[in-house]
């Protein structure tokens, strides 16, 4: 076994707003050596680092817009999320809690503060990441997995140095609840000063790390602050992570899907025909109402 060594570590860019509600660091794709397909099969990664937002009455959000051809995945750290869907579903993303949306074929929604968090206020922080689907799954039916803090699987590190809670994939015996179309690893690593743990995935396995909170080593030798992203090349499979403060952070790893990518907007396809069609089909109404 070969280390991953690290390829870059990324300070966020400047911040944009999505729609009213999502103060986000656009890490993928950018200009920051994160093309689309650099972390392939995660093709899009807007990072809400925390933020507090005053209280209002009438909720920040982005109003409705649809989806095709790909997994939307919303990760609460902290505040609450709200959305509602063309197919009627709705429901509110918690503290610790993940919404894992299969686009696929297409479905409209919006994405709101919950609304007793919006009277209240406070500290909003949320990872939204999008995860490409394989050719073959992209107009299949869209579907929710819906993850409470409760259902992800947790490995706690030896010498009470924190946890694991494993999302989607592996972490030694742990099993996360998602389901995916193709290989993905997804999990928070919760780590106590002075602990340190390894993590083992394929050397093709495009593999990311967003320091969330506090301040990590990785391989005993590269240091990374709170809120950057840390590119591991895909030289070998093993990485290590030592705390230099209590931390927080989330770790991507995916098999390349190595598929062509057509996108724009809120569509992901592998053809410009196909692009084509997701708009005709959008603006027949063929995506449902909200
Ligand atoms: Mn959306």
């Amino acid at each position: 076994m070969k280390t991953k060594s690290v390829e870059r570590i990324i300070t966020p860019p400047s911040p944009h707003f999505v729609g009213d509600g999502f103060r986000v660091h656009n890490f993928i794709p950018s200009d920051y050596h994160l093309s689309m397909t650099r972390m392939d099969p995660f093709i899009m990664l807007d990072y809400n680092s925390k933020f507090n937002f005053p209280p209002t009455d009438k909720p920040r959000g982005v109003d409705v817009h649809p989806h095709r051809g790909f997994e939307t995945v919303t990760i609460a750290y902290k505040g609450k999320v709200a959305h509602h869907d063309s197919y009627g579903n709705s429901g509110v993303i918690g503290e610790g809690d993940v919404q894992w949306m299969t686009a696929a074929s297409g479905v409209l929604h919006k994405e709101y503060h919950e609304s007793g968090f919006s009277k209240q206020g406070g500290d909003f922080h949320m990872v939204q990441l999008w995860v490409n689907l394989p050719a073959k799954n992209k107009m299949s039916q869209p579907k929710y997995q819906s993850i409470t803090k409760d259902q992800i699987a947790v490995y706690n590190l030896p010498d009470n140095g924190g946890t694991v809670e494993v999302i989607a994939g592996n972490y030694k015996d742990k099993t996360g609840p998602a389901s995916t179309f193709s290989p993905v690893n997804l999990m928070n690593l919760k780590i106590k000063r002075g602990a340190r743990t390894d993590f083992n995935f394929p050397a093709n396995f495009n593999t990311g790390l967003i320091v969330i909170e506090g301040k990590i080593r990785i391989n005993d030798n590269e240091t990374a602050d709170t809120d950057r992203f840390i590119l591991l090349a895909n030289d070998g499979e093993i990485f290590s992570v030592e705390a230099e403060e209590d931390s927080v952070v989330l770790i991507m790893s995916g098999e390349p899907l190595n598929e062509p990518i057509a996108a724009r907007g809120p569509f992901v396809m592998n053809t410009k025909e196909e692009l084509i069609q997701a708009y005709e089909d959008f603006t027949a109404g063929k995506f449902g109402r909200l």
